[in-house]
């Protein structure tokens, strides 16, 4: 595995809209545990492959263990052709992105969502997400559309930069 270098804004990758995978192989496997490490690594709580500079609809996830709710579980996912098929309510909160360093702000995402999409075995897998794990979804689904998240702030005025002595801020929100 390899930890791979994180495009960032300005980079035209960023804006284009990444291309459908036609089949999960070896090669796809092997970018997706390579974008997992070098996810873990920034760290982040989701990467898409744009952000590596890969034009491709694959996104990875990891959400820590007890984010919203103490008991819920640790989560991890590796999506090919990730789609929103449902989406319903609306929450306003802070996101960070891999792309963007140092910089948060207060993004609407819908509240709860149901994504299809292939896993890494080639299989159509269908999940319900909602509140945290939802928002990290939908931010890694916009950049394969060149979607970034300052583009859906509402209150301009929320995006701040954070310092990275800030530990609180920056864990609450997390980066992707
Ligand atoms: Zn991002």
């Amino acid at each position: 595995m390899a930890i791979l270098e994180i495009v960032l804004e300005g980079d035209p990758r960023l804006r284009q809209k990444a291309t459908r995978i036609r089949s999960v192989d070896d090669a796809l496997r092997r970018l997706a545990a390579d974008m997992r490490e070098t996810m873990l690594d920034a760290p982040g709580v989701g990467l898409a492959a744009p952000q590596i500079g890969v034009l491709r609809r694959l996104i990875v996830v990891h959400v820590p263990a007890g984010h919203d709710e103490d008991d819920d579980p640790e989560v991890n996912l590796a999506l090919v052709n990730p789609e929103i098929v449902r989406a319903v309510g609306r929450q306003v909160g802070p996101e960070g992105c891999l792309s963007i360093p140092g910089w948060y702000g207060d993004v609407p995402r819908s509240d709860a969502i149901t994504v299809k999409a292939l896993d890494l075995d080639n299989k159509d897998v269908r999940l319900k997400a909602h509140g945290y794990l939802a928002r990290v979804i939908q931010h890694e689904i916009d950049h394969l559309d060149g979607v970034l998240f300052v583009d859906r702030i509402e209150d301009k005025s929320s995006l701040r930069r954070v310092e990275d002595d800030e530990e609180d801020e920056r864990m609450d929100a997390g980066a992707a």
